[in-house]
């Protein structure tokens, strides 16, 4: 008689690598249905608004991605089913026609994220396992509900668990499930096409972190990371972070091998590594505060000075207000999917605070384009830069002019992007 499989749903964790929540699902023992589901809801367009929520450039790179992966489970024996659709109503008819034992799956906090999973596992046996962060939930001296507000407390608790940090192995081989295949209908095919400024997939990934390890640009991090462009500035691993194709704690490990030269290089490496914690620490402010974060009053009780207005937003988001240095950052992510960390800084201070304009949509605009976009990392930062989460200092600004004199001191990035005005 056929054993029982166990259905495993990829989520942002298209890995072989270090991905916990799979190993769980193999510790089983039992055959394994992997599956990988395009959201319907990635299509439809945002409330009040007239995208949706994925543009080219995360899409192509998804693609990419669930090629990469398929190929991989393909050389561990086994085969990735791809489907599009609602992946509740997908993974609960799976679970039928294959008899499924169980659903595993990586555990994501948001609230859309949350509701599937309550949907699925009022109706079968879901199993949930945390993967996309430094340290979980059992390992912060702190229960979730009494996570830091502010980062640097987040950051002094959890920083001294660094040299804990693990990674599991590689999974090479993965028992395929040996009953009727065609009880499962495969619905979606992916389109190919020419890769736009990052390659997707786990093994484009590993080999960028490779890449930028070993060219020594970590060493120089504090130096270099509030820079425009460049090839090093910074590590540029948030693509492939924020889908999951790479471990958070495989670059963790990597940063922490003891070939540091001199003091600026050790600097470097804990500002680093610093950064990748402001990304747990989002990851438990949306543990804490869920839905809260997402409104446009924020965590804040006063009353927020936004408002819908959609003549500032299309100025903005298309990249011709008037101020050069945003424009040419507004364009440079429509043309590529990204942005360095001070343009986004930049362009979420001028939408909110000068333009006044409903800092939701900025956010809600970072969501289509961006090729990194990560739900905790983007609406934490943007209710932070909007004086809507959890900066100090609520009204912080930022001179444009001195900005732009500073990091674009000869001008050739907003000459590269141009500027309509
Ligand atoms: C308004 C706004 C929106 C943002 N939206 C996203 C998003 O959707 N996805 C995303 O991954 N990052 C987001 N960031 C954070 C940051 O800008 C990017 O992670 C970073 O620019 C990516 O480039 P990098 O990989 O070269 O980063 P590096 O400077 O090399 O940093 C290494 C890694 O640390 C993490 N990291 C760095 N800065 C932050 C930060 N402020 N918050 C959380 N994690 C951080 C990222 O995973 C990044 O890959 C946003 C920042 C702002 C101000």
């Amino acid at each position: 008689m056929t054993q029982q499989p166990v259905i495993y749903w990829f989520r942002n964790d298209l890995r072989l690598h270090d991905n916990p929540s799979l190993q769980k699902a193999l510790s089983t023992g039992r055959p394994i249905v992997p599956v990988f589901i395009f959201d319907d809801k990635w299509w439809t367009n945002f409330p009040d608004l007239d995208f949706p929520r994925i543009a080219a450039h995360r899409l192509t790179f998804l693609y990419e991605t669930v090629l990469n992966l398929s190929e991989q489970i393909q050389n561990a024996g086994n085969h990735l089913l791809i489907f599009k659709g609602d992946p509740v109503v997908i993974l609960k008819e799976l679970y039928v026609r294959c008899d499924a034992q169980a659903i595993y799956a990586q555990e994501e906090y948001a609230a859309e994220e949350l509701s599937e999973q309550s949907m699925l596992s009022e109706q079968l046996h879901l199993q949930l396992t945390p993967g996309s962060m430094l340290f979980t939930p059992d390992q912060v001296p702190f229960t979730v509900d009494k996570s830091p507000f502010y980062y640097t407390a987040f950051k002094n608790k959890v920083e001294p668990l660094g040299v804990y940090v693990s990674t599991s192995p590689t999974i090479t081989h993965m028992p395929r499930y040996q009953g009727d295949q065609t009880a499962i209908p495969e619905v979606y095919s992916i389109p190919t096409g020419p890769s736009g400024l990052f390659k997707g997939g786990e093994t484009a990934g590993l080999e960028r972190m490779e890449t930028y390890i070993n060219s020594g640009a970590p060493w120089r991090y504090s130096e270099t990371r509030n820079q425009l462009e460049g090839a090093h500035f910074s590590s540029h691993l948030a693509p492939w972070l924020a889908n999951g194709s790479l471990s958070v704690r495989k670059i963790w490990q990597h940063l922490s091998a003891p070939s540091q030269p001199d003091e600026e290089a050790q600097i470097s490496i804990k500002t680093l590594k610093e950064q990748l914690i402001w990304r747990d620490y989002f990851r438990y402010l949306i543990m804490r505060y869920g839905e809260k974060l997402f409104w446009l009053k924020g965590l804040r009780t006063s009353e927020p000075t936004m408002y819908n207005d959609y003549d500032a937003f299309n100025m903005w988001r298309e990249g011709s207000t008037g101020q050069p240095l945003v424009d040419a950052l507004m364009r440079e992510l429509k043309a590529t999917g990204f942005m360095s960390n001070r343009g986004r800084m930049l362009v979420s201070f001028y939408l909110s605070k000068e333009l006044k304009v409903n800092w939701q949509w900025g956010a809600a605009w970072f969501e289509y384009l961006l090729v990194d976009y990560d739900v905790y990392s983007n609406y934490g930062n943007w209710a932070y830069q909007s004086g809507r989460g959890t900066d100090s200092r609520v009204n912080r600004r930022f001179n444009l002019k001195k900005q732009a004199e500073k990091f674009d001191p000869t001008g050739s990035f907003v000459k590269k992007y141009g500027s309509q005005k």
